[in-house]
């Protein structure tokens, strides 16, 4: 995006505040199209005089050009995004589209075969700091060389529902694949200096992104060239050598190819990059030594650069390490993860049941909320908006405060649900026991600093004596 002020896009708005957009001013929808949570087509008035109008026409076509990200967005599926990134480092900004992990069958697998690993694929959720991480689709590999039998898998994958990546560079495979699943938007891998004219043709009639395949940059930047030319959207896979000296130089191509993108503003091939970790599998060793390569290789191109990666190995020792990268390189590091703030019930408490306070940063709020879980405590607890900080920050900072504490107190009512006032704050929060007990009335305990001792803390001190 070229522009950084809500200003600079507001000049090029109809400055009417009519509201249809969604938001109660044009300045609004200028600050939320800078957050990227909103785009300029949203503002319907200047999308229909742009119709008839130069001057509209003009200045959405700017408002476009200003706020599209530097490395093109592509669509796969019904709407997974990949690329779409603006900066180099994530501390530059924030990185916006985690990279899309697929996970290959192949056309002359078993159909049961075929059907439990994209039942593994679909089905996969791992809950990790208050939310469900998921795998994003399906390359379908055709090594039958028969255009039937790959369409007839196509299709069968394509009625999981997922994003799928139809894999092959036989051009009569990838038409008969096209014509049984096209619909569902495809993305079809790959075409190279020799099949390219073919795959041309095949992603305009099929109006689907493509992926365009060399290890040589000036031939990918000539492809992507060509296929973008004709208004094809383009994804870049500079192959993916997975060891030795093939490695480091598919590192150093992936690096140029985003600098070059963002920093050389080469628009050519500012697109989206695809590497296929899977390439392990050609290496040798056995399956656990190639399973790790393909999730080193995969580690590395999630924290530089790759928008999507097709993999193998579905094993939890090489899924959860990469699932889990991918959430903390794609969190924005503008904003801590928090939790809505509030009052919790766990374990179906009673009004003889102790009171908590914990803050409501994520990290905090889901080990607390888990131990004491686990812990089968019956408790209430309090979530305090600290603005997403931990305990000990928050208190040292002043959003831990004892006004704040009452504030919460009265606003959840928490008072009215148990016979007592006793609150049981965390250790971490001690210097405070005082301020919070003189400004709320309550008896104020000290629990330990690690959640996880609550348990024990309470055979001893709970009920207060
Ligand atoms: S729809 Fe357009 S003119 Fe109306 S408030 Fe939104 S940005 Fe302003």
């Amino acid at each position: 995006m070229k522009v950084k002020s809500p200003l600079e896009i507001y000049r090029l708005l109809p400055k009417t505040n009519c509201k249809e957009c969604g938001y109660d001013t044009c300045m609004s929808l200028a600050a939320h199209i800078i957050d990227r949570s909103a785009k300029p087509e949203d503002c319907k008035p200047l999308v229909e005089d742009a119709k008839h109008d130069d001057e509209a026409r003009q200045n959405l076509e700017k408002l476009i050009e200003l706020t599209s990200p530097e490395i093109d967005e592509v669509i796969v599926g019904k709407d997974l995004k990949i690329g779409g990134e603006e900066v180099l480092h994530r501390h530059e900004l924030t990185f916006f589209n985690p990279t899309a992990l697929f996970f290959d069958v192949w056309d002359t697998m078993d159909d049961k075969e075929i059907d439990r690993r994209c039942s593994k694929v679909v089905g996969y959720r791992k809950f990790y700091v208050g939310r469900f991480l998921t795998l994003d689709g399906i390359a379908v590999r055709c090594t039958s060389g028969n255009p039937e039998r790959f369409a007839e898998v196509a299709k069968k994958v394509a009625g999981y529902g997922s994003p799928i990546v139809l894999v092959s560079l036989n051009a009569s495979c990838m038409r008969a694949a096209l014509e049984a699943v096209g619909e569902h938007n495809p993305l079809i891998y790959a075409a190279t200096l020799e099949n390219w004219e073919e795959f041309l043709k095949l992603a305009l009639e099929f109006k689907t992104p493509v992926v365009v395949r060399s290890q040589d940059l000036d031939a990918l930047k000539s492809l992507a060239a060509t296929f973008r030319s004709s208004g094809v959207k383009v994804v870049l896979d500079p192959v993916t050598e997975p060891v030795g000296e093939g490695l480091r130089e598919t590192f150093e191509r992936v690096i140029q190819l985003r600098r070059t993108a963002i920093l050389g503003g080469d628009k050519e091939i500012a697109c989206p990059l695809i590497i296929t970790p899977i390439a392990a599998w050609k290496a040798e060793g056995d399956a656990v030594s190639r399973a790790y390569w393909e999730t080193v290789i995969a580690s590395l191109f999630i924290i530089k650069y790759g928008d999507a990666m097709i993999l193998h190995s579905l094993e939890p020792y090489t899924i959860m390490p990469l699932i889990m990268l991918r959430a903390n390189i794609y969190t924005d590091p503008r904003t801590p993860v928090q939790v809505e703030a509030g009052l919790r019930e766990i374990n179906s408490p009673d009004p003889d049941s102790p009171v908590f306070i914990t803050t409501n940063f994520a990290l905090t709020y889901y080990t607390v909320e888990s131990d004491l879980t686990s812990g089968k405590i019956k408790g209430w607890l309090l979530v305090l908006d600290t603005e997403g900080l931990g305990v000990e920050v928050s208190v040292a900072g002043g959003q831990f405060t004892a006004e704040k504490v009452k504030e919460l107190i009265d606003k959840t009512g928490v008072a009215e649900k148990v016979n007592h006032s006793y609150l049981v704050i965390p250790g971490l929060a001690a210097r405070l026991q005082g301020a919070i007990e003189d400004e709320t009335g309550w008896r104020v305990l000290v629990g330990p600093t690690d959640s996880g001792r609550i348990k024990g803390w309470l055979e001893k001190n709970w009920p207060p004596k």
